[in-house]
């Protein structure tokens, strides 16, 4: 081979090596921008699923409307409340915005706008705002609609006011009496009428200023049980005698009457959890009531007896009775059916929902059977200690926390029960069958 030959292979050799090590570094550049770019697109997917996750997380409904007005997302929980969401946004300012004031006010050009939309019986709130979309060096603008469910607000908002009003209309009534009796005696009551006309008169500002008592001690345990702030002292507690005492301490109000007030017990009660005082109120409330919408010579009996892990007791009476439509109503504070019958008899119309509110204080249900007519039976059902104790039981084997007065004294004669003193170890670690053991050596 002479020296032209090597020359030229030497030539050839080199640019075949140049052109492979110019593929190779292509070849590499080219697949770290493919990397590069699918990693970009793996993040942007990734930030989209977590952002849309969010959205759907939300217990608000979201849309969002680009600077073209066209739609660009809308939550699934927007789709649920709106049942139809328009695809521009002024379609959706025609449909949502136009009897609340919401498109006039977009139409004037402002830029947070709200009103309240109304489908069925729910009540929405909806929120529009202009929001700058593609950063802050842009201008276009884009609108984000956001949706909230406020049916439950407007209810309870509802329900305040009804209570005030109420609270004040009850207030009102005996304390005008108390005003103009009290008026026209100071006027010429005094001077002009004899002892007994007078004493009638300070009997009747008397007998309202009782009312007025009475209503606000009603407001104040009714207020402290909305509050938990009630206090309740729970002690292992025979039913039957509580009813039998109201029972006989209610009697000389039905012989008043000439109505006939019996007591029976039916079966062997075993113990409940409960306070005394509010178990009396409870019994109390629905016998006088009882003796109060019987007419005169009726007939009033009061039952007590155990159902398979309940105690209860039903006070039947043969009076005016009340129809279904109202027995649910009935327990509503202030709800009254005869409004003077009520009133004649001192009501406040706050008493069934003060006995519905202690029931429950001591983990029981009351229940009413009636048609008006024929007569009403209201029965109390307070579960037993070894219901509330089992219970209790479970809800240590579930780590629940116990809140109420019954379930803490349950839980109280437990832990004495197993004799844990020490707070760090309570409540202890227990299986199901640990818990059934414990209850069957309590009971
Ligand atoms: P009130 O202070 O008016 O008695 P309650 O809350 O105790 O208030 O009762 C609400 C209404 O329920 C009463 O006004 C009355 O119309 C009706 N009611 C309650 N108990 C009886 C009953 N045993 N028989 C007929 N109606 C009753």
């Amino acid at each position: 081979m002479n020296t032209a030959e090597i020359i030229v292979i030497t030539a050839i050799l080199t640019t075949a090596i140049c052109m492979i090590a110019v593929f190779a570094w292509e070849h590499f550049r080219r697949r770290t921008r493919d990397d590069h770019v699918m990693n970009v697109i793996n993040q942007v997917r990734h930030e989209r699923f977590e952002s849309q996750a969010i959205l759907a997380a939300l217990d608000l409904g979201i849309v969002a409307y680009g600077s073209d007005d066209h739609l660009l997302t809308a939550n699934e929980m927007a789709r649920t409340m709106l049942n139809n969401i328009p695809e521009t946004f002024p379609q959706f300012c025609q449909d949502y915005g136009e009897e609340n004031g919401m498109r006039a006010s977009i139409l004037l050009g402002n830029d947070n706008v709200s009103g309240v939309y109304v489908s069925g019986d729910r009540s929405y709130r909806i929120t529009i705002q202009s929001q700058k979309l593609g950063g802050i060096a842009s201008r276009r603008y884009g609108h984000i609609v956001m949706v909230q469910d406020i049916t439950a607000q407007e209810k309870e908002e509802r329900r305040r006011k009804e209570f005030v009003a109420n609270v004040s209309h009850e207030l009102k009534t005996p304390l005008t009496t108390i005003k103009s009796w009290s008026e026209s005696l100071l006027d010429w009551g005094v001077d002009e009428k004899d002892t007994a006309g007078i004493k009638a008169d300070i009997q009747r500002i008397y007998d309202d200023s009782l009312r007025m008592e009475q209503l606000v001690s009603d407001l104040l345990l009714l207020s402290s049980i909305d509050s938990h702030g009630v206090h309740v002292d729970i002690q292992p507690i025979n039913l039957d005698q509580v009813a039998r005492s109201i029972t006989e301490r209610l009697l000389p109000q039905a012989k008043e009457r000439k109505q006939e007030l019996s007591f029976t017990r039916l079966g062997k009660l075993p113990l409940i959890y409960g306070d005394r005082v509010a178990l009396e109120r409870i019994l109390s409330n629905l016998i006088t009531n009882a003796i109060k919408y019987t007419p005169e010579g009726g007939k009033i009996s009061i039952y007590a007896n155990s159902l398979i892990d309940e105690v209860y007791v039903k006070v039947v009476d043969n009076g005016e009775g009340i129809k279904s439509e109202y027995h649910e109503e009935i327990f509503s504070r202030f709800f009254r059916l005869d409004t003077t019958g009520s009133r004649m008899y001192g009501g406040t119309g706050l008493g069934l929902s003060i006995v519905r509110e202690l029931t429950h204080l001591h983990r029981g249900r009351i229940e009413l059977k009636s048609e008006a007519g024929e007569g009403c039976e209201f029965m109390v059902l307070i579960p037993s200690m070894m219901k509330v104790r089992r219970d209790v039981l479970i809800d240590l084997v579930e780590r629940n926390v116990i809140d109420d007065a019954c379930g803490r004294a349950a839980e109280n004669d437990i832990r004495s029960f197993l004799a844990i003193k020490d707070d760090r170890k309570w409540p202890p670690p227990l299986t199901m069958n640990e818990a059934e053991l414990i209850l069957k050596k309590m009971s």
